[in-house]
């Protein structure tokens, strides 16, 4: 093994080791052989990964067998597989296409069939690889077109460097990339590094876990929980090592919980909001368009109790899609106004804050209550306003995106934050929003993601949990049918029929960062075939998605919400709390793609006014088991609890991990706290039992538990006895 500047940065380091032991854990990846700078700043950009320690906990998400060798003929859409390796030899090659989009086909042959392997990037380094009449061992995902197999980006050896290569163990890890990262690093590549950074540590992995706690929940050492996570040597083995690295997330976590909630129930430093005053009570009885639902009215009540006991309210509000949680944050922001408190509201995207904006300024019209938006792309006079009125007391009730939680807006006295659909916000964005003031101010947390309740308590500590379990009165509810593509023409008609009765059309396109530059392909693709069939000027039809500048998607979606562009085809930046009312009708494409939970909330774009709503999920004709499953609930129920208790059965955890570990304060890596139930369990009685003997850690023998402890707890300098 070459170790190179690996070797000179770790002698450095261990001089200063009696000083300030530095961990090896904590070096720079860049020093491993096969890195270097220029894909150490890919790692961390695409992945996050800076140090030997993050890749290290990089984890394989499955194991494949690389001793196993297909043939073309196995390799079936049928069998389901993953990643395969298999022997061919180079038939021909062809261009297509020209500069960027440039592509290059190889087609090799067994004796059993033949194959496509394609290259959109890199194609001039692959083309010097690859010699016609030559033997190669391929390795890639295999992805099928009229039958014929055909790989993207699959990695080649000649024989004899298949040969010559010798690996670590049978089943070798597949690890989490992105389109990018692939392109520049490969499955092999990406193990090649793990190998490295491995033959680096492997002798110098302190154990955080005290001999006594793994004993008695017979946990292996650290060190053989990190090999056999990356090399397993037996099936057994893996699963100790998971197990083990599981446990130690979820204590982590535990300990991080219960000293929170020990802390918090020690502190009064909740504001109050004792009076319902003239803005509250002039908004209800004169301003309010319909009656609150009974789920609404006991939620209001709910917090309204919540912020008269002097402890900081921390509270998560679940509600479906279009159950009216806006209103709901938006009279008990006016209740911190009665009481002289400024109340701001976080969405996580610029379209959906300059909605609630425009919402919430059109309701409170004509009364005396100042609202101000600030958005990434607020224009200066905006951002003026915003932070003057802000930081005076002027401005009331502020509105806007992760632009809110930058340094330089302060806040005169905030009282009370909302933010809408949690699980578009990273945690450290949140956390930075509770530092804004001395006193920590109340927290609703709105998602339409249901959590099961005690999940939620487990994980949240003592957070409190509200739930609107009634839509409004009058919605019908939305029709879902499936159609596979050869019925687009009847889809297009369809399409045209409502759209005569003055109805509007979302079109959705999947978009995941894996395979971004196809999906934006797929995107445009069908952009320009309804632009096509639904021709100006009798149609308009407006796209959206995230690469567009913001100017350019908000022209675009006020184009559909003023009803002058009948058609909207996007991407799922369009997925949380868009409200068109007149849009009755939800395409959605490559539905085989979304999780459950998404569908779901895609669907619950429509259905918002008193017209029948559709749901089109358009699909493939060859769908999975699971996939097929999917499709299915979504035409059998409208009920957002149903289909995540579903999509728990179906996929082991589903959606609501997202959400949950957003409202964490902690990334886990390996543990799942829906399917880990049982670790999750036994990680709580054992953090309970730490900490019965030792509040604070402070031990010795707890020193490793301590630094686990903080690694759970987020970002330093934060204050996070105020999360909870
Ligand atoms: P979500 O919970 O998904 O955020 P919204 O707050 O966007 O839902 O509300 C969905 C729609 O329902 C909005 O158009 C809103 O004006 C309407 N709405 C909210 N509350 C009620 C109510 N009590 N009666 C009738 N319509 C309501
Ligand atoms: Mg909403």
């Amino acid at each position: 093994m070459r170790l190179g500047n690996a070797q000179t940065s770790l002698a450095l380091h261990s001089t200063f080791t009696i000083f300030a032991p530095v961990d090896i854990l904590d070096n720079d990846i860049k020093f491993v052989a096969g890195v270097g700078e220029a894909r150490a700043k890919l790692l961390e950009r695409e992945l996050g990964i800076r140090t030997l320690g993050d890749m290290l906990s990089h984890y394989p998400f499955r194991y494949i067998d690389r001793t196993r060798i297909y043939r073309i003929s196995e390799i079936t859409d049928a069998a389901g597989l993953s990643y395969v390796q298999f022997r061919a030899r180079v038939t021909g090659m062809a261009y297509a296409g020209a500069g960027r989009k440039r592509r290059f086909t190889a087609f090799v042959q067994d004796p059993t069939g033949s194959a496509e392997l394609v290259w959109f990037q890199g194609v001039k380094w692959i083309e010097k690889r690859i010699e016609v009449g030559r033997e190669y061992l391929i390795f890639g995902r295999p992805s099928f077109y009229r039958g014929e197999l055909s790989m993207a980006h699959p990695e080649l050896e000649t024989m004899e460097q298949a040969l010559s290569r010798k690996a670590e163990s049978g089943m070798q890890g597949i690890y989490p990339s992105t389109e990018k990262l692939g392109s520049v690093l490969g499955a092999k590549g990406m193990y090649q590094i793990v190998c490295n950074a491995w033959a680096l540590t492997r002798d110098r992995i302190a154990d955080p876990m005290p001999e006594a706690v793994r004993t008695k929940y017979g946990l292996i050492s650290l060190r053989d929980a990190i090999y056999n996570i990356h090399f397993p040597q037996s099936q057994e083995l893996l699963r100790q090592a998971q197990f083990r690295l599981k446990f130690d997330e979820l204590l982590g976590v535990q300990l991080n919980i219960q000293q929170r909630r020990t802390e918090r129930l020690a502190k009064s430093n909740g504001f109050l909001f004792p009076k319902v005053g003239g803005v509250f009570n002039t908004f209800y009885n004169e301003k309010l368009p319909f009656p609150l639902t009974g789920a609404q009215k006991r939620v209001i009540k709910e917090i309204r109790r919540d912020t008269v006991t002097g402890f900081q309210m921390n509270r998560l509000l679940q509600g479906d899609v279009g159950s009216g949680k806006t209103l709901v944050a938006l009279m008990t922001m006016l209740l911190a106004v009665d009481n002289g408190y400024q109340a701001c509201m976080m969405a996580p995207t610029e379209i959906l804050a300059r909605q609630h904006f425009a919402t919430i300024c059109r309701m409170l019209e004509g009364m005396d209550v100042k609202t101000a938006i600030l958005t990434g792309s607020s224009k200066a006079k905006e951002r003026r306003l915003a932070l003057e009125g802000i930081a005076s007391g002027e401005v009331d009730i502020l509105i806007g995106t992760h632009a809110l939680i930058e340094d330089r807006v302060q806040f005169a006295n905030l009282g009370f934050v909302v933010i809408d659909e949690q699980h578009r916000f990273g945690v450290e964005q949140r956390a930075r929003l509770w530092t804004k003031n001395e006193q920590p101010p109340h927290i609703l947390v709105m998602t339409a993601t249901p959590i099961p309740r005690t999940l939620a308590m487990t994980l949240y500590g003592d957070l409190d949990v509200s739930v609107i379990d009634e839509l409004p009165p009058g919605r019908r509810p939305i029709k879902t049918f499936h159609y596979t593509d050869a019925a687009r023409l009847k889809l297009f008609g369809f399409m045209r029929q409502e759209i005569a009765k003055g109805r509007q059309v979302y079109v959705v396109y999947p978009l995941i960062k894996e395979s971004e530059a196809m999906d934006y392909k797929d995107l445009t693709d069908g952009y320009e075939a309804i632009s096509r069939d639904f021709p100006l000027p009798q149609y308009v039809t407006e796209i959206c998605h995230g690469k567009m500048k913001p100017a350019d998607k908000e022209e675009s979606m006020r184009q559909f919400k003023s009803g002058e562009a009948q058609i909207l085809v996007a991407t799922s930046v369009i997925e949380v709390g868009v409200d068109v009312p007149n849009a009755t009708v939800m395409v959605i494409e490559s539905a085989e793609r979304f999780g459950l939970s998404q569908l779901h909330q895609l669907r619950g774009r429509v259905g918002r006014g008193g017209e029948q709503s559709y749901c089109i999920l358009m699909s493939g004709e060859k769908l999975s088991r699971e996939s097929r499953a999917r499709l299915e609930a979504m035409c059998e129920t409208n009920d957002g609890f149903r289909l995540a208790e579903l999509d728990l059965k179906l996929r082991g955890s589903g959606d609501i991990n997202g959400t949950l570990q957003s409202g964490m304060a902690f990334d886990l890596k390996i543990a799942s706290p829906t399917t880990d139930v049982q670790i999750l369990t036994v990680s709580r009685e054992a953090a309970a039992e730490i900490l019965a003997a030792d509040p604070a850690l402070a031990h010795p023998a707890n020193r490793g538990l301590e630094a686990l402890r903080r690694r759970y707890s987020g970002r330093e300098e934060i204050d996070f006895s105020r999360i909870s």
